[in-house]
């Protein structure tokens, strides 16, 4: 359905009809031009060669330092994507089943079918605040389960996980020797903190990147930090497909870690403005649904509506967003990325509101 979306989306835009796209999680915002100059200037001094599969070593130190971990632990992919997919194939290939709560990002259970692994489901609801039950959890573990897997903050609903709820799901996942694979790609630019996987030490895996972070999406880089084992099973995985992540890409990345804080503080302050006036517009309709405590997304919920019918009718209307569907068992909401500049955004928002009274 999200495929379908897309492709009217762009089908009416070929008629000359302007559709506001919030369907998919690509930001408008541009990559920092710092970032840019510093990879053409990686090529300009002939970074343009075959290199390691775990990375380059002063990138992974220094990203070493900012989690606190060895250099070891560390192992650049081409985008989050490509790391939690090998990730997912290490841990599943033997066979398995994995645990994803929902709503979820669709790429997850997508990766699991790829594999043959069976997935099993465990629903939040936006009544509970988008926790997780810890006794569901349990029951949906058994002796097969190979790994859970956490997305913190979340994509759909830019909630994050209360942290006693994550000290509860890593007791279980401890006492019940099961790796959690935690996607943090949204944590850096979060509005409030959220504690990381890494806090909890053992064999638990972050994987996140640099694509929202530094508006980056289309560079593909990302990284994995988990135990040396898994790290060295990991770039053997990278040489026999990717052989490494491009050199240059990895010497601006460093740029963009080294200007950091001012870089992310500016993309951070853009998407709070929006998701403050998503939620002092969407607020005077009839949706339901929980601020964002994170950048890009937001997901309400309408009784009764079918969202996939809505997301189509709305798409004739000029505005383009995912039925909840795409992320698990959500017919009554769809997703809203807040991912356009402000005015387009006002217009949206209004005709979302419209469309659902
Ligand atoms: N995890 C989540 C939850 C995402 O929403 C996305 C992108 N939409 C990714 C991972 C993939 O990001 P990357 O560009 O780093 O592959």
């Amino acid at each position: 359905m999200l495929y379908e979306i897309n492709e009217k989306a762009l089908k009416l835009e070929s008629e000359g009809k302007k559709v506001i796209k919030l369907n998919i999680g690509d930001p408008d915002l541009e990559t920092p031009p710092e970032i840019v100059e510093a990879a053409y200037d990686a090529m300009k001094r002939g970074k343009t060669k075959y290199s390691s599969a775990f990375g380059e070593k002063r990138l992974r130190e220094k990203l070493a330092s900012i989690h606190q971990v060895y250099a070891d632990n560390v192992i650049m992919t081409p985008g989050s994507k490509f790391g939690i997919f090998s990730v997912m194939y290490l841990l599943l290939k033997d066979g398995g089943n994995v645990v994803i709560p929902t709503p979820y990002w669709t790429a997850y259970a997508l990766t699991a079918k790829t594999l043959g692994a069976e997935t099993r489901l465990v629903k939040t609801e936006l009544d509970s605040n988008w926790q997780m039950d810890l006794e569901t959890l349990e029951s949906a573990i058994d002796k097969d389960t190979r790994m859970i897997i956490l997305n913190n903050p979340n994509n759909p609903t830019s909630n994050v996980i209360d942290p006693k709820v994550l000290d509860g799901i890593v007791r279980i996942a401890d006492d019940k020797g099961i790796t959690i694979l935690s996607d943090e790609v949204y944590a850096d630019i979060s509005f409030v903190k959220t504690k990381s996987i890494l806090e909890y030490g053992g064999d638990h895996i972050l994987v996140t990147g640099f694509s929202k972070t530094f508006t980056m999406t289309g560079w593909r880089l990302g990284y994995v930090i988990a135990n040396t084992g898994l790290v060295e099973k990991l770039a053997k995985l990278n040489q026999i497909t990717i052989s490494n992540v491009p050199v240059f890409i990895q010497d601006a990345a460093l740029t963009a870690l080294e200007l950091g804080n001012e870089i992310k503080e500016k993309i951070r302050q853009e998407y709070r403005e929006r998701a403050k006036l998503a939620s002092n517009v969407l607020s005077k309709s009839k949706l339901e649904f929980s601020e964002p405590s994170a950048p890009f997304y937001i997901f309400p919920r309408r009784r009764g509506l079918d969202s996939e019918k809505f997301a189509l009718n709305l798409l004739d209307n000029g505005v383009a967003v995912a039925p909840g569907t795409a992320f698990g068992d959500y017919k009554e909401h769809f997703r809203i990325s807040l991912t356009a500049p402000r005015d387009d955004l006002t217009t949206a928002l209004n005709k979302i509101c419209e469309a659902v009274e």
